[in-house]
């Protein structure tokens, strides 16, 4: 296919994180296109999420998602109240509830303080009934810096700052991206295109992108879906803010919560069961092309052997309305069965290791003239902006 069009960069993906870089590299005066599947931008993860700005409690300290969460959460405070999204920096609460999670909470605190989390205190169980009156707990921690935003809107206001400086083609999917002569073309369903780099934040797809484009990533992306539900006004009055169980720190999720929305709704969940397709919204999508890739992948068959007895939990909780109820009581006990709704539902891209492990850490790499983003899970788009920033560093 003849090329039509020469560009300095090309982004694969229209989300949060696409679209924060393609700011990043207009900050450096390049002039970059943003290249986007869908009919709009944002909608895949960037709009299926809880909409909360993590403080960067849970990660290592020195790794890039505590570094780049702390700097993105200030970032992203200062652009929402730029450009007057919606936003609250209204703190939350965990908890633990048992005598057996005292010691990951204090731990926790600890990784807390290390990341430079300034206000966190530990609560006594009065203490966590003055912020969460309904909650039960036998201790508890604030978390100050923490707040709720709609990243969707994040992400219609990125691609506006774009389009004045850059370009958004929504509406076009990349296809494949090979080397020729010193630049990376990118056949597009509007044709050919040429950049002297190309950048692929296909979040869902990235793995994809990464392999068609002659790369060898060493990991590759298992969707895993999450499902929520909305509590209903009465369940909605049980709950002020945010409150989050002490999560198992063998894995990157996050545990059920309850999280009051921007807009006031509260909503529970997300859980975290396998996807049978990357866009696997409801229990019901199947993707053939998506369930071969999952099969054939060792990595995959080893993160089951290590983890079946949780993932087959994790399964039966979203099959049962019981079961979920019973993990969400042990944060609200008045909780019951009639305040739940079935809610929305977001489909993570979780990178997996050849030795099955989840990969914990964002992971970006540039390949000569392509950057790869292969695992930017929550709380990428917290972190968006310093995201981008890095990703405008490794592309220069
Ligand atoms: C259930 C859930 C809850 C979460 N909660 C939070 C939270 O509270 N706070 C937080 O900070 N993070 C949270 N996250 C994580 C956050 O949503 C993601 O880390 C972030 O949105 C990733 O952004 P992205 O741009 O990499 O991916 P996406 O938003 O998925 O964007 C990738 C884009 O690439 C496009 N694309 C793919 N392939 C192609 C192609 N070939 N050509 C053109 N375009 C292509 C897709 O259409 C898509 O729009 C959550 C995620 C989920 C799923």
């Amino acid at each position: 296919m003849p090329v039509s069009e020469e560009h300095d960069v090309i982004i694969i993906g229209g989300g949060i994180v696409g679209l924060a870089t393609a700011r990043a590299l207009i900050a450096q005066n390049r002039r970059p296109l943003v290249l986007e599947a869908e009919s709009e931008v944002g909608v895949h993860q960037t709009g299926h999420n809880s909409g909360v700005i993590h403080a960067g409690l849970y990660y290592a300290p020195g790794s890039l998602k505590a570094t780049l969460c702390a700097r993105g959460r200030e970032e992203m405070y200062r652009y929402c109240a730029e450009r007057s999204i919606p936003c609250t920096r209204c703190g939350k609460v965990v908890v633990a509830t048992s005598e057996d999670e005292l010691p990951r909470l204090e731990e926790l605190e600890r990784r807390g303080q290390a990341n430079g989390l300034e206000g966190l205190r530990r609560l006594t169980p009065d203490q966590v009934r003055d912020h969460e009156p309904h909650a039960a707990a036998i201790a508890g921690l604030f978390v100050p810096q923490t707040g709720v935003t709609d990243f969707g809107a994040v992400a219609r206001a990125f691609a506006a700052d774009v389009a004045a400086r850059g370009a958004v083609r929504t509406g076009c999917r990349a296809r494949t991206c090979g080397n020729e002569r010193g630049r990376v073309v990118v056949e597009t369903d509007d044709g050919a295109l040429a950049a002297r780099l190309v950048i692929n934040c296909g979040g869902l797809h990235s793995d994809r992108i990464a392999v068609g484009a002659g790369a060898t990533p060493d990991v590759r992306i298992i969707p895993f879906r999450g499902e929520y539900d909305t509590l209903s006004e009465d369940g909605a009055r049980l709950v002020r803010g945010l409150i989050y169980p002490v999560p198992d720190p063998r894995f990157p999720f996050l545990g059920v919560h309850l999280t009051r929305l921007i807009d006031g709704r509260v909503k529970a969940g997300p859980n975290a069961v396998l996807s049978l397709a990357r866009h696997g919204y409801r229990r019901t999508n199947v993707s053939l092309r998506d369930v071969l890739e999952i099969a054939g992948y060792s990595g995959w068959w080893r993160l089951a052997r290590r983890y079946w007895r949780t993932g087959c939990a994790e399964f039966l909780r979203s099959l049962s309305r019981r079961a979920s109820l019973r993990s969400l009581q042990r944060l609200v006990p008045d909780l019951r069965a009639e305040h739940l709704r079935p809610g929305p539902t977001g489909v993570r891209a979780m990178a997996v290791d050849r030795d099955g492990r989840l990969v914990d850490d964002f992971r970006i790499v540039r390949t000569g003239a392509m950057v790869h983003v292969l695992n930017a899970p929550s709380p990428a788009a917290t972190a968006s902006l310093a995201i981008g920033e890095h990703i405008a560093q490794l592309a220069r």
